[in-house]
């Protein structure tokens, strides 16, 4: 690994690089980003990435039971329509290395790594107003003067790992999900302790359970899980899919979610008990996000529709899981259904029924204090352990661009711009930091639609921009402050008449001590196909709400 990066960084280019346009990331997003700028505009264009190949997310998430959540048919690029055709998944829900080897191929078969420098992480850039220019820079000493500069680190890339009291101080090995090894961990005849119950340790309990001599799953809050039903996908299934992948992809574009489901036009309150249940049961054995985002249409807005909706999955949990007080502490509590991401399950409820696994709830049995020498000490009782799991998440869609160290007009920073949350327009520009674009920043649908749709919708209308400049013979865009303000309140008022802000999520800011409390995403109220339609119309009328110059 060493060797590699030694070479890697030998054979980069001059220090001092001149270039159209700096992408920094290389997963789904940059790899689009450059085939696009590259391949279509014919511009100078180079990624740079931290790690040691393409894949972003799905290179750097290896944990054990790491896989996506959309159905693979529609993970995917859709630019690519041969490879739409000739690609096989090897099931519903692929895991971590196969879409991994997936992005690998794409970047083969289009060429991208002939402009990609690896083991490169970007450590800041600065706008030179007077050159009209970027300046970035990276940690192997490089400095690239750019014209445009396009951000495509991911929304959940920047670890949360909570400072817990005396994690220095522990004689085993601890991992977090988000940067586990290369080549995986051995959980065999283990103690193991994982912390979090969001999306990715469901994934990753069930999983590591099965290895692990003991496993004990320090849980703060109780998630809402539904069944992922994961499998094989009928060969009939696919071959329709793939006979009408135009519709597939026009469906997923004008969605609320980017996803093939719908809201059942109906308020859950004006259904039947014997109808409702019907529903519930039929979203329930579909498996996947069904439930979450094809459910009643209020259950977002209304407590009391939403109430219905999670009883169904209390009512699973309590038939699931054998001993009633664990089931107890599985049941969530203090916030709707919905309102934090749906996390998918695959035996995860089961898992508590085996005799190696141990729930420790932060209300019941009392919150973690310190982590010791010999494992992890909560509400009074130390717990012995050979290797704790963080799953604790990231500071998400902000943490990824604060990181970035950029400085926009002025030498004003992120930092300062966001003291009080993300300001944006369409987020994808912001205001003072003239050519930069950050797909799927903040106040964009970003995490709350299925990422490879979303992605390739900025991308568009990125490239789209950047043409329309160059025919145009404009050096600059940046969005007006006015523009700006007015984004930032649409954003919260449309947020504002749902249950969103009621629930501690990383989608308000909450797990990170001391982040202002913002909603994250944009939650439009016509989904992805509405968010679309306002950015083709702000196109459309000359990039209104931008200055180009
Ligand atoms: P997460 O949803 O933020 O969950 C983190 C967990 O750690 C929560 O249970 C949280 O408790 C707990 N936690 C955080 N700080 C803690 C502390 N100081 N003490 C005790 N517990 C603490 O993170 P994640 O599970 O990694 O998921 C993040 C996102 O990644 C997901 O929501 C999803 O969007 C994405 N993801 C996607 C996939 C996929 O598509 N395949 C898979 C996995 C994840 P609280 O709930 O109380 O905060």
């Amino acid at each position: 690994m060493a060797e590699t990066l030694e070479r890697t960084r030998a054979e980069a280019p001059d220090t001092v690089a001149e270039l159209d346009a700096v992408i920094i990331g290389a997963g789904f997003s940059g790899m689009h980003m450059l085939k696009s700028l590259r391949d279509q505009l014919g511009l100078k264009a180079r990624v740079y990435e931290a790690g040691e190949t393409v894949g972003g997310t799905w290179y750097w998430n290896r944990y054990p039971g790491a896989r996506c959540d959309s159905d693979a048919y529609i993970y995917c690029f859709t630019w690519d329509k041969q490879l739409l055709q000739e690609w096989e998944w090897s099931e519903r829900y692929p895991e971590q290395p196969e879409i991994l080897r997936y992005l690998e191929h794409v970047a083969e078969r289009h060429d991208l790594k002939r402009d990609m420098q690896f083991n490169t992480r970007v450590t800041g850039a600065a706008f030179d107003e007077a050159a009209k220019l970027w300046t970035v820079r990276t940690d192997t000493g490089q400095e690239i003067r750019t014209r445009f500069l396009v951000t495509a680190v991911g929304s959940l890339s920047t670890t949360n790992l909570p400072q817990f009291k005396g994690l220095e101080t522990f004689g085993g090995k601890w991992f977090h999900t988000s940067s586990f090894p290369r080549g995986g961990v051995d959980f065999t005849g283990k103690r193991v302790a994982v912390v979090g119950t969001g999306a990715t340790a469901v994934q990753a309990i069930a999983e590591i359970s099965q290895q692990a001599k003991q496993l004990t799953v320090f849980q703060r809050t109780a998630n809402y899980c539904v069944p992922a039903r994961n499998g094989k996908v009928d060969p009939e299934l696919t071959a329709a899919r793939k006979a009408d992948y135009d519709g597939v992809i026009k469906r997923t574009r004008e969605s609320f979610f980017g996803q093939e489901h719908y809201f059942i036009p109906k308020s859950a309150l004006d259904a039947t008990p014997e109808e409702r249940e019907r529903e519930f049961d039929r979203m329930w054995d579909c498996g996947g996000f069904a439930f979450w985002l094809g459910n009643y249409q209020d259950m977002f807005f209304s407590q009391e529709a939403n109430n219905l909706c999670a009883d169904y999955i209390k009512r699973k949990i309590r038939r699931t899981v054998k001993d009633p007080t664990v089931a107890e502490k599985l049941i969530p509590k203090g916030y709707p259904y919905g309102t934090k991401r749906q996390p998918l399950d695959t035996n995860y409820y089961e898992t508590f029924n085996k005799e190696n696994v141990l729930l420790v709830d932060a209300s019941t049995d009392g919150p973690i204090e310190e982590i010791t020498e010999a494992g992890i000490r909560a509400g009074g009782k130390e717990y012995g352990f050979d290797i704790i799991v963080f799953a604790t998440g990231f500071d998400a869609l902000t943490g990824p661009l604060k990181a970035l160290n950029l400085q926009g007009r002025g030498g004003r920073t992120l930092d300062e711009e966001w003291a009080e949350g993300p300001r944006t327009y369409l987020g994808v520009a912001v205001a003072g930091f003239p050519n930069l674009f950050t797909i799927t920043g903040p106040q964009s649908p970003s995490v709350l639609s299925n990422m490879p749709v979303s992605i390739e919708q900025h991308v568009e209308w990125i490239t789209d921009c950047v043409d329309h400049m160059r025919k145009n013979g404009k050096a600059l865009i940046e969005a007006t402050p006015g523009a700006q303000d007015r984004w930032v309140a649409h954003v919260n008022e449309v947020v504002s008449a749902t249950l969103m802000p009621k629930a501690n999520s990383w989608y308000m800011s909450a797990n990170i001590p001391g982040k202002p409390r913002a909603f994250l995403p944009y939650l439009g109220p016509e989904g992805v196909g509405g968010y679309r339609k306002t950015c083709d119309d702000v196109a459309a009328k000359g990039y209104e709400g931008f200055d180009l110059t």
